[in-house]
């Protein structure tokens, strides 16, 4: 049980005093460009609240963007890190190895999708294992260009930034990127459906499209890989149309093209299955794994087929901290606890009171344009009623307006009109109807 009660809390406004004063320390010692989206500061959190330095109890509905699916603090994320912390806690894997690193690439190995033989490489971040998955594809194929697609997010540095699709914050002024990448039109059937229905439904007949891109634009005997999320997250969770993802991997497996899903943000229980892949279904070739892997501690994986994986000459992967001791003891317990406490399903029982609750919302209220997504991993699409014109505005106003009663929600999307929900598993029925009724009522409001 966490030690922080699971009671949504308002002791202050706000933000409170103790936040206030350590938001003026901020300023004076923490660069701009790094943002925060509530202005409170942390104090403790588990289950499905986050306590705040002024007492206030808050309501996750982002686990610090869809990390701390088993939950803050987890206890036997807590266990296994205190345990491994106190024997060593670094070594480097590329000097004296150590066994927590091997028990986290076969977990990997046997968890993800594909019953081929399979390798991992153990990383820090999510930008990062998308950066090998890159070097690996490209190492096999012996090709250069890579492909991303239309509202795709796959991180910061040089090369992740020109896979990522949206300029304003994350590339604006910080070119020039890494060259021969290019980008495809990807399934949005919400938004695909307004310019013709077919398209919205029919993930066939938008993979044509986007083939038909990557053979005019590209040519596939140039295509080193594909890189495309099962469902999009930055982007404004994009479930995209049945049949999109599998004719891709069809056109990736005739054209010797490498197939490399970004389930950063999906994987390890967070849409009602262990990996997002699963729903369609698909094998990719190459998995790009972060965010949910570690119980709140930074790693990343590249897990895939053997052969791809074991292209790269010896001492061409690595990295001083990746797959630090720490964090593959954290994963080791983060994963147990997808086991034990069986969090797939409960990302399944999530998704029903979620969409069931939202769906009603939208019933009476047109200004929601589109409820969506899997798991808990759900958002709403916000608009102007008469043209489904995007409305951040609002968006923006609805999240401040949750963060004020003291609910944690988060905004993404290409144009800035989504509010997305991203729970940990381990939140109370109770505390997550109290959150979607704060929505509702706040939405009312404005
Ligand atoms: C967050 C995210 C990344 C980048 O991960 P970092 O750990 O922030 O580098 C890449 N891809 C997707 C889909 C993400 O959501």
């Amino acid at each position: 049980m966490p030690t922080v009660p699971q009671s949504r809390h308002l002791a202050t406004e706000i933000p409170g005093p103790g936040s206030v004063r350590l938001a003026q320390r901020r300023t004076a010692a923490v660069a701009r460009g790094v943002a925060s989206t509530l202005p409170v500061y942390a104090a403790r959190a588990g289950g499905g609240i986050v306590e705040d330095v002024d007492g206030n109890r808050l309501i996750d509905l982002g686990s610090g963007i869809a990390v701390t699916t088993v939950g803050n603090a987890a206890p036997r994320v807590v266990d296994a890190v205190r345990s491994q912390v106190a024997e060593f806690t670094h070594t480097c894997f590329m000097v004296t190895p150590y066994e927590g690193y091997v028990t986290v690439a076969e977990a990997l190995n046997r968890l993800t999708p594909g019953k081929f033989e399979k390798r991992s490489v153990l990383l820090n971040s999510g930008a990062e294992a998308l950066e090998n998955a890159v070097k690996i594809a490209r190492s096999y194929t012996r090709k250069t260009a890579v492909a991303a697609f239309d509202h795709g997010y796959h991180g910061r540095t040089n090369l992740t930034m020109a896979l990522t699709a949206k300029s304003m914050p994350y590339k604006s002024g910080f070119g020039p990127f890494a060259p021969d990448i290019y980008r495809a039109p990807a399934s949005y059937p919400y938004r695909d459906s307004l310019i013709d229905k077919d398209l919205g439904t029919d993930g066939e007949r938008a993979a044509e499209r986007a083939i038909g891109v990557l053979e005019n634009q590209i040519g596939a005997h140039n295509l080193a890989a594909l890189v495309i999320e099962p469902i999009q997250g930055e982007g404004g969770f994009i479930v995209p149309a049945p049949g999109f993802l599998p004719a891709l991997l069809a056109w990736c497996r005739d054209n010797d093209v490498v197939f490399i899903a970004d389930e950063v943000q999906t994987g390890f229980a967070r849409t009602g299955a262990m990996f997002a892949c699963e729903h369609e279904p698909i094998a990719p070739d190459l998995i790009c794994t972060a965010k949910g892997i570690g119980g709140g501690l930074p790693l990343a994986a590249v897990t895939g087929r053997a052969e791809i994986m074991d292209a790269p000459q010896v001492s061409g992967l690595g990295g001083t901290f990746g797959g630090n001791p720490v964090a593959c003891a954290a994963a080791l317990g983060a994963l147990a606890t997808v086991e034990a406490e069986d969090l797939v399903g409960r990302a399944q029982r999530i998704e029903r009171a979620v969409l069931e609750r939202l769906s009603r919302l939208q019933a009476d209220d047109d200004r929601i344009g589109d409820v969506r997504g899997r798991g808990a991993m759900i958002a709403v699409e916000l608009v102007r009623p008469e043209t489904a014109e995007p409305d951040p505005a609002l968006t923006k106003a609805l999240a401040t307006a949750c963060h004020r009663a003291g609910v944690i929600v988060l905004t993404c999307g290409t144009f800035g009109n989504v509010l997305r929900l991203l729970p940990p598993l381990t939140i109370s029925d109770e505390l997550l109807a109290e959150g979607l009724d704060v929505l509702a009522d706040e939405l009312a409001k404005l």
